[in-house]
């Protein structure tokens, strides 16, 4: 199936050329002629699965007809980092057409995004607060929007915008086209697209379960062995980017330093980072000039970086959710990737809440040549006995790296150690 089975205007095949986009993925086969049909759309969806390109092209075909420098589609997202990436893809996408869009989020001077609402532009996409911000001071007006897109929705109410959102709708026209995205359609969520959609097309891309390109591998280890099993495993391990996910804001920044003192090429990415901060950090990994970046659950959001090879839970995530999310940050697009989580003995519980909803269980996995000491992992989950390695296990890879990378990638200490 490729992209020509859908009349789009030329100059938005010129930007799917430009993205280099040969083939719809499943949700863009999916949600493509829905939402040219202008219905409604209710989108399971976990990230990765090429679903801003699902709702940005078929709105860039809209937008190709009738009124220009109107604000006609709003797409309000969680993070200003996702904002920045729906901009970005609208951006790239739309670059022949004559749409203009803006990014309009916090944290940043208003000066430049009040200019370009000035100007004039068709598409913005946005943070709630700073949108709010920005309407109660006169520079936008909502009265045209005649589509709206809500994305990560799950992830806006677990970040607190719901009372933000419901203000945003109030501002908007009663008549109107309305995409809905959510990975996870827990009650709450549901309610909300139940409340706002209008006889929807629901359209579902697996369950909630990650991608199915990511292998998993559990890595027990006592909280004090944290940071020699991450040293180690990143020696040993032949791998790209690398993604690493701390609980806190503070363990990412001093990890990342960590890190850095041992002349890995590393960064942080956390929100007590200036955006300037974030975008450098984020830019760095982007362009190769940093193999790691070290991040919170919340600063990572809307991360698009395409071929992370590894995810690595230094700190369990606190959700199931948060599991998904992360490790959807790899394995993107039938990349495949892997997502290696160090479970000490306090999080036993949310390792059987995860392989419960993932209906699986996780390989757990020993470093190889690494220094336990009197640790055995063994006693971690003492429920659930320790499983033998699979006949393909990694581990047994020659007895060499724990990991199969045969993509020909020198280790992280390496390329550290070739570019010092
Ligand atoms: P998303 O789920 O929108 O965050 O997209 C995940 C990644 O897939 C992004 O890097 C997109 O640029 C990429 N992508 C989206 N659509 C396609 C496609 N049809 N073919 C290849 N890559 C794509």
């Amino acid at each position: 199936m490729t992209f020509d089975q859908f009349s789009f205007d030329p100059r938005i095949f010129a930007g799917i050329e430009e993205m280099g986009y040969t083939d719809p993925t499943p949700i863009q086969q999916q949600a493509i002629p829905i939402v040219l049909e202008e219905r409604d759309v209710l989108g399971i969806a976990q990230t990765g699965t090429g679903k801003t390109a699902a709702f940005i092209l078929p709105i860039l075909q809209r937008l190709t007809r009738g009124n220009l420098r109107q604000v006609r589609v709003l797409i309000v997202a969680p993070t200003r980092e996702l904002a920045e990436q729906i901009y970005e893809v609208s951006t790239v996408l739309g670059r022949r057409t004559r749409v203009r869009s803006v990014a309009v989020y916090g944290g940043v001077s208003k000066g430049p995004q009040i200019d370009a609402l000035r100007r004039g532009v068709e598409i913005v996409v946005a943070c709630p607060g700073r949108l709010l911000d920005l309407h109660s001071e006169g520079h936008i007006d909502l009265s045209h929007v005649e589509v709206l897109v809500l994305d990560e929705a799950d992830r806006m109410c677990d970040m607190g915008f719901l009372p933000d959102i419901r203000r945003i709708l109030k501002l908007l026209p009663y008549q109107r086209q309305t995409l809905f995205f959510s990975a996870t359609m827990p009650d709450d969520i549901r309610e909300l697209a139940d409340t706002i959609l209008k006889n929807p097309v629901t359209v579902q891309i697996g369950t909630i379960a990650p991608a199915k390109t990511v292998s998993h591998a559990l890595y027990p280890v006592p909280h004090a062995l944290k940071k020699n099993l991450l040293f180690a495993m990143l020696d040993q391990t032949a791998t790209g980017r690398v993604l690493v996910f701390t609980r806190t804001k503070y363990r990412a920044r001093n990890l990342a330093r960590d890190l850095l003192r041992r002349k890995y090429h590393a960064a942080a990415l956390q929100g007590n980072m200036s955006q300037n901060q974030r975008q450098n950090a984020l830019n760095g990994f982007r362009d190769g000039k940093y193999d790691i970046l070290v991040a919170t659950d919340v600063a990572a959001r809307g991360i698009d970086v395409t071929d992370i090879t590894h995810v690595i839970n230094f700190d369990m995530p606190d959700t199931v959710d948060a599991y998904t999310h992360r490790i959807g940050r790899t394995g993107r697009v039938d990349q495949p990737g892997e997502a290696f989580t160090f479970a000490t003995s306090d999080d036993a519980m949310m390792v059987r809440d995860i392989e419960n909803v993932l209906n699986t269980r996780i390989e757990q996995r020993r470093l190889p040549d690494f220094d336990y000491g009197d640790f055995t992992p063994e006693n971690l989950f003492q429920k659930q006995p320790a499983r033998t390695s699979s006949p393909n296990s990694r581990q047994r890879n020659g007895g060499r790296a724990h990991t199969a990378n045969a993509r020909g990638r020198r280790s992280n200490k390496a390329r550290a150690s070739s570019r010092n």
